[in-house]
């Protein structure tokens, strides 16, 4: 057993850990990047109850390299090229291993006066480096999904205020490719109306079908609402035109939350700066530190115009939370979900200082090149075709056969799952699948600070043998 109060033995076994976590990020592509496991190898080797002694520290640092371990997937493998990266690095370990250290609960200024200020100075970092104007201030959410769970709730709240009624009749809009936390978060905050707007070639929200959707509403007596505009998809990385979006949102009074989760972070690039185009005209933003800024799960980055808009809807009020100096502070409790915080803004302090602005974009830099030159390489080969552009460390393709018939897109999307799931066997890739008009594509998106161009080469034979 560990005696908790004995900061010796603590030194010696937290020394142990950060050896743990050296060795592995040294060794992570060893590993393969996914485990070969079945369902229920893991649980079978756990318990079915809880010790009633105390086991010691030695005895359970075994049982997590046998048990534990071999049923991990490494996400920060520089093979791993599925969904969007989780993303972590050296200085955002060591922040979360201080945060742990510290136990800090970040509910209100009082409960932790530097996490507060912390949070309120990242955050304006962060505006800034995205190029934001300085109209938004932000506050960090968990995750994108809480983020827009809470910018429909505040448009919700502040449609039910303008028209002083109750919310059957409000309505919210997003494109059929919009990540599956919109409709849901649009049912949590309780609409009974969600529209999944159609998108164009490009698989961005179509603008004439919003414009066809809400006069319909209209007619029908309904009230749009809000609208969620994607800035970068999770399918295919599209853009929705967010200027004319909200533009649209202005003359129908709804709130307006962009929803630039993974490519948002792009931003920080001056020449990436267009993605952000109309973001100005945003009631809200949300943008995932967590995913593309090396900043370790979780960690979202959410704006807001209107601060009270936030209080409004979140606000809350008990004597055991009443601080002496809540009129001259921030208390972030009222500002989402939670009343308990984590401390996330020091991890954000350490990432953005040790890498410097420039050595975040040097990174960025680096994804969007190889992104670029793994799309080339799809481009040049005749057995393959390419979706949508590669500007963003995504790539979307499917294996076409070349035959003399063009062969159906149902023999194509189910060639293309079978090579996915062949790669993924290897252990030296991971790729995710996506639909998209009804075709079948594999999907590479980088974002690791282990993945190099030799790393990639790897991953495109593999893909190119097929
Ligand atoms: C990943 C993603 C989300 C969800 O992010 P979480 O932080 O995991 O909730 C939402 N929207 C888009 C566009 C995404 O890519």
């Amino acid at each position: 057993m560990l005696p908790h109060l004995d900061p010796e033995l603590f030194r010696a076994e937290a020394h142990r850990v950060a050896d743990w976590i050296a060795d592995y990020l040294r060794d992570l592509p060893r590993f393969p990047v996914q485990p070969d496991v079945r369902p229920g190898t893991v649980r079978r080797r756990i318990p079915d109850s809880a010790p009633m002694q105390g086991t010691s520290f030695d005895r359970i640092m075994a049982d997590f390299q046998q048990i534990v371990f071999p049923g991990l997937t490494h996400w920060g493998h520089p093979g791993f090229y599925g969904y969007f990266p989780a993303n972590t690095s050296p200085p955002s370990i060591l922040a979360e291993m201080l945060v742990a250290g510290i136990g800090a609960q970040c509910m209100s200024w009082s409960t932790s006066p530097a996490a507060t200020e912390l949070e309120q100075a990242m955050m304006e970092w962060l505006r800034q480096m995205l190029g934001l104007p300085g109209q938004f201030t932000g506050v960090i959410q968990d995750t994108a999904s809480t983020a827009t769970l809470v910018a429909l709730i505040t448009a919700r709240d502040a449609s039910a205020a303008r028209l002083g009624g109750s919310v059957d009749r409000l309505v919210v809009y997003a494109s059929e490719e919009a990540n599956v936390s919109v409709p849901k978060g649009a049912r949590l905050a309780g609409f009974a109306h969600v529209r999944s707007i159609e998108t164009d070639a490009n698989a961005a929200l179509s603008v004439p079908a919003l414009e066809r959707a809400m006069a319909a509403d209209r007619t029908a007596g309904l009230i749009p609402s809000a609208v969620v505009a994607t800035v970068g998809t999770t399918g295919s990385v599209a853009i929705d035109p967010v200027d004319p979006i909200g533009a649209i949102c202005r003359r129908e009074h709804a709130w307006l939350h962009v929803d630039a989760a993974f490519a948002g972070v792009a931003a920080i690039l001056p020449e990436m700066r267009w993605l952000m185009n109309g973001a100005e005209r945003a009631d809200s933003i949300v943008v995932n530190p967590h995913k593309w800024l090396l900043v370790n799960f979780d960690c979202s980055a959410y704006f807001v115009k209107d601060p009270g808009a936030l209080q409004r809807s979140f606000g809350t009020s008990a004597e055991i939370l009443k601080g002496a100096t809540d009129g001259e502070v921030v208390n972030f409790r009222d500002w989402g979900i939670q009343l308990g915080r984590r401390f996330r803004a020091l991890k954000l302090w350490f990432v953005i200082r040790n890498y410097g602005v420039e050595g975040l974009q040097a990174l960025l830099r680096e994804h969007i090149r190889l992104g670029r030159l793994f799309a080339g390489w799809v481009d040049a080969d005749d057995s393959f075709e390419r979706f949508g552009d590669a500007n963003l460390a995504t790539v979307c393709f499917r294996k076409v056969r070349s035959t003399r018939s063009e062969p159906r897109d149902e023999e194509l999307n189910s060639l293309n799952r079978e090579l996915l799931s062949r790669l993924n066997a290897t252990g030296r890739v991971f790729l995710t699948g996506t639909m998209l008009k009804g075709r079948y594509l594999i999907r590479l998106a980088l974002g690791h600070l282990s993945t190099t161009e030799a790393h990639l080469r790897e991953a495109w034979e593999l893909i190119a043998r097929g």
